[in-house]
């Protein structure tokens, strides 16, 4: 599904490599969480997987495409099937909880199509059984910015499925939420997961919800791979290896 090869990034100005020589491949249906200290490229990595941030040495190979080869429709068309979540959600505070989750059909339709009202039937009827997986079909009129922190990550979870990704994305998802919150956070995606075999890659802070939740861990140290492996081989040497 993903092929990572010998992939680095410099950012311009920089010295140092944000992302240094990273080579290994993702398979479809597994669900990968990133650990690493703060600066250790988690983030830079989830967007270079998403085309947000080109890469500058190796290549990123997705279901057999070389990204740094697409024009710029591929690419968009790509982008799609990505799914995307965020530490601050990224919604659309005045908009309707539905309204958000529509907005996940955006890169499907024309420009000119960009608007409310244009949506079809089976749009609308998808939103609203994304919304009933969230767990929010009862606030679907009410407005996201009166909602908790972990409702509208639930939005932001819904709006990515709108998509109907074949990955699904996370930079740093619960980094914004209590223990609590973000473990239901994560019971969801991986309800998600494991209902459609949906490829997921998640960066996340804390180990615990790593080990719990994923199929493999990848831990990055300064922009390099320092440990990949299952979540119970992660054992106290690896853990103060990457952090
Ligand atoms: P993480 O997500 O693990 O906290 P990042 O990917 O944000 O790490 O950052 C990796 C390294 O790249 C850090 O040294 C950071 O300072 C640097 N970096 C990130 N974004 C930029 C940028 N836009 N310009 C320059 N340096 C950046």
């Amino acid at each position: 599904m993903l092929s990572i090869q010998n992939v680095s990034v410099t950012y311009p100005n920089e010295t140092e490599k944000a992302l240094s020589q990273l080579s290994f491949n993702i398979k479809q249906g597994e669900f990968v969480c990133i650990l690493g200290r703060s600066g250790a490229g988690k983030s830079t990595f989830i967007r270079t997987l998403n085309g947000l941030q080109p890469v500058t040495e190796g290549s990123i190979h997705v279901k057999g495409a070389n990204v740094r080869q697409l024009s710029e429709k591929e690419t968009r068309k790509l982008r799609t099937g990505v799914g995307m979540i965020f530490q601050h959600f990224n919604l659309i505070p005045r908009l309707s909880v539905k309204q958000n989750v529509l907005t996940g059909r955006f890169g499907q339709k024309p420009a000119y199509q960009n608007f409310f009202g244009l949506f079809s039937k089976q749009e609308l009827s998808l939103a609203e059984y994304y919304l009933k997986e969230v767990g929010l079909l009862n606030y679907a009129e009410r407005r996201v910015e009166h909602l908790s922190g972990g409702q509208k990550q639930r939005v932001g979870i819904a709006r990515a499925m709108m998509q109907e990704p074949f990955i699904l994305l996370g930079d740093e998802p619960v980094a914004s939420l209590d223990p609590n919150t973000s473990k239901n956070i994560f019971k969801l995606l991986t309800t998600l997961h494991e209902e459609r075999g949906l490829t997921t890659v998640i960066n996340v802070h804390d180990v615990d919800l790593a080990k719990k939740f994923s199929s493999r861990i990848l831990g990055l140290k300064k922009g390099e791979l320092v440990f990949d492996g299952q979540p119970n081989e992660l054992t106290d040497a690896v853990y103060n290896e990457i952090y």
